[in-house]
Formats: structure tokens, sequence, C-alpha cells
């Protein structure tokens, strides 16, 4: 079996499940601990114990002693990891855009650049103008191709309750789209894949895992069925505006895929029709329109965060590495 050479593949592949993407939201927030990940998260130490294993093989974090005297490590983000940090601002954005009511949103951003109150937004990096999914057209790039894949490492998605641990739209946006395959069904849907043969013919995916992705993605408002067809009865699936509106946390994992797994040669290459130009999208303060990092933020929480640990304010990275 084969399947699309794609940098958010090779992303979400890396990040797992949506436990590895809350292990890196807690280092955002300063967790470097067994024990602090564990209380902002509320997971099993063997699923924790697993996740930082899987990161620091990744490249994600790394370990650092921090005693003499004993074996103890502590869990840093690597350059790869603080990287990240655009592509998570982006689903947080999601995450209180379409799952938080606003006097419900967990957690403030702070802009130091331009001190106010930031809600970053996927830009152009040639035009500066906001991305949205219907001015993308997507092309072959020097690494386009398809790659063979082991049936084994297919599926895998995770019930447990993730939810558990501190309010966070990531969490609320891993939620609906918390899973390798859903993250690829809805690539494909921004490829133009609407029917079910297309979808599974592009993924090499089993016909009952798609069944229950779709079905799933239907129910949680990511797509709508619409009939094409009466008999037999056939139905495609449409992205919502709310499904559309995954495509910036989408081509943020992609532009992270392509800066650290792709070897120089992305397999894909996003044109933005407004300005006509290829580009990389890039997180942007929505007030002053410069890129966020991860060094340039602040946070305030908006609830009380003394049962998960950690301070109810700060930094997510404090300063350049
Ligand atoms: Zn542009
Ligand atoms: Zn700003």
């Amino acid at each position: 079996m084969t399947e699309r050479r794609c940098s958010i593949a090779s992303t979400v592949g890396i990040l797992s499940d949506a436990w590895a993407f809350l292990v890196i939201r807690e280092a955002f927030f300063g967790a470097k601990r067994f024990e602090e990940f564990r209380s902002g998260l509320e997971v099993s130490r063997a699923t924790l114990t697993d996740r930082l294993r899987r990161l620091t093989r990744e490249g994600i974090l790394r370990e650092v002693s921090y005693s003499d005297t004993s074996s103890r490590v502590e869990y840093k983000l690597t350059k790869a990891g603080i990287d990240l940090y655009p592509a998570f601002m982006s689903l947080m954005q999601f995450g209180d855009r379409w799952l938080t009511s606003a006097s419900d949103v967990p957690l403030q951003l702070i802009h130091e650049g331009c001190n106010c109150v930031s809600k970053p937004i996927v830009a152009c990096s040639c035009c500066e103008r906001r991305i949205v999914a219907r001015d993308v057209s997507y092309h072959d790039g020097p690494g386009a191709g398809r790659i063979r894949i082991e049936s084994s490492k297919r599926s895998r998605r995770t019930a447990d309750d993730f939810m558990r641990g501190r309010p966070s739209s990531v969490s609320r946006a891993l939620e609906v789209i918390g899973d390798r395959w859903s993250f690829l069904v809805i690539r494909e849907a921004f490829y133009g894949a609407k029917r079910f043969d297309q979808l599974q013919a592009e993924l090499s995916i089993a016909s009952n895992i798609l069944t229950d992705r779709l079905a799933r993605l239907v129910e949680r408002g990511v797509f709508r069925k619409r009939k094409y067809q009466s008999s037999p009865e056939r139905f495609e699936y449409l992205l919502t505006p709310m499904g559309a509106d995954l495509h910036g946390p989408l081509i943020m994992m992609m532009a992270w895929g392509d800066r650290w797994r792709a070897d120089g040669s992305p397999p894909m290459l996003l044109r933005h029709e407004t300005c006509g130009q290829f580009f990389t999208p890039t997180v942007v303060c929505n007030k002053c329109g410069e890129p966020i990092h991860a060094y340039t933020m602040k946070y305030r929480m908006r609830y009380n965060p003394a049962k998960f640990g950690g301070p109810k304010s700060g930094r997510a990275v404090p300063g350049r590495v």
C-alpha cells in the first residue's frame, strides 16, 4: 500500500495522537518534569512515559538532568519543538472560534511586540494577508510522490479522555479531529476529495475505518453530507465553515513538516491565489501583523490553574534558544 508523500502526515505521524499534542502544550506552559506534565494532563503514568519517550526520540523534546546526585531528568523543547508553537496557536484559535463561547476562552495571549491581547491568524508570507482555504491552490513540489506504508501502524484512535486536564481550546480541537486518520481525511477534502471512493483510493484506508471517521466528523460538524445519487443512495462530504477553518492549523503543520522533515524537498507547494505567489504560511498577530514566536508571546489563564499546577500567567518559552 502507498500513500501521498505529505508533510502534514509526517507531522501528525510524529505527534502520533492527542496525548502527544497535549504533552507539547504543557511544555509550552512551562512543564518540564514528569509530575508537572501529569498534573496538567491527568494522564496515566504509562501513557505519559510513552509519549515523553516518543517525543524525545523524534527530537521534539530533549532530556536534561537536573540533579547531579540522581538520574532525574527534565524535558525541554528543542528548536524543532519550539517551532511547533505557531501551529499550536492556530489550533488553539480554531478551538476558541468554534468550540468555546467568548466568555469561556481558557487562555488569553498577549503579544509582546505590540502589548495587545492577540488572536493570531494564519497569513501569507508574500502579501501578509489572511489565508483562507478557498484562496489556496496546491501544486506538486520537489518531494512529491507516494511512499510505501506498513499496514500495522495505520490506525490508532485513543479512547482516553484527554479532556480531563486543564481547560484548553487545543484539547477541544483535538477532541474533534484528534487522530491521524481524521487529519488525513480533512486534508484530502482540502485537496478536493468529496466522495467515499475518492477518499479511500487516496488514503488506502480500510472502509470500516473511513466510515467511522466520516460519521464522527459529520457528527462533530466538520463535514456535512449531501446526497448526490438516489439509487443506490450515495453521499458526498463537504467541509462546513468550521471544517474549512481547520485549513490554518493543517497548513501550519505542513510548513513545520517541510522545515524539519522534508530534507529541503517539500512534497507540496501552496499558492495564494489572491497575490499569485507560492507562499509559506505564517502565524501573525491579528493586531500588529508581526509573525509570532513562542518567546514573544505571554499568556494569562482565565481559570484557576491551582489544580493543574504551573503559574497563572507566564511566557511560553523564556527567551530565545
Ligand atoms: Zn499572498
Ligand atoms: Zn502584535
